[in-house]
């Protein structure tokens, strides 16, 4: 392998490039390579175990935060704002807990606030913080709803997701293209019809 290829791959591993990967979490994925039949010695392979292993520690960095965090910073001089704060279309990767496999889609998470809000990026950072773990889509948009619910205690949250498995376009029934829609509505936006109707259509459904 030439030098130029050496660096071009040290770019593609990211932030976590550095990062020392112990000896049985690579012996981990040579077994698997060897399991799904090909030869974890061959030359295309050398390296793959370390950065298999540094890109599972980046999907998964959501492990290392609490995503309540970032609603700790509120603003309550809001204008005399009393309407919902919407997120829309917020792309997202996760990764589901029964094949491991990718999940992609995207959010719209929706408040309606009591006295106070957050910074806008706020909504999104929490998202990313449950989505960086291994998950389930239902659990994932309960956890993003409770979590705004908990910290900024809004008088309604609305968390909707749209997203394609990995797990069920690659293999399996081999559905490319049908994307899978969970919702979690809590407070005015549970309780009140015309509320919940708003916040949906504003979001697009
Ligand atoms: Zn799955």
């Amino acid at each position: 392998m030439s030098k130029h290829q050496d660096h071009h791959h040290d770019g593609d591993d990211g932030p976590l490039s550095k990062l020392p990967v112990p000896d049985d979490v690579q012996d981990a994925i040579r077994t698997l390579i060897r399991w799904a039949g090909d030869d974890p010695s061959r030359e295309g392979l050398i390296e793959t175990p370390a950065r298999v292993a540094r890109a599972w520690k980046e999907y998964c960095q959501g492990y290392a935060e609490d995503p309540g965090v970032h609603l700790a910073k509120v603003f309550h001089e809001v204008g005399g704002y009393e309407e919902i704060v919407l997120l829309k279309d917020i792309p997202f990767q996760s990764h589901c807990e029964h094949h491991m496999a990718t999940i992609t889609g995207k959010a719209s998470i929706a408040y309606l606030p009591r006295s106070h809000v957050v910074g806008i990026s706020k909504l999104a950072r929490v998202l990313h913080g449950f989505a960086q773990r291994l998950q389930i889509q239902e659990r994932l948009t309960a956890e993003v709803a409770q979590c705004i619910w908990d910290h900024l205690k809004p008088q309604g949250v609305a968390v909707v997701i749209e997203a394609q498995h990995g797990c069920m376009t690659g293999r399996g029934v081999r559905t490319p293209g049908v994307a899978m829609i969970t919702s979690r509505l809590m407070g005015v936006f549970l309780e009140d019809q015309s509320s919940r109707k708003e916040v949906l259509s504003l979001m697009g459904y």
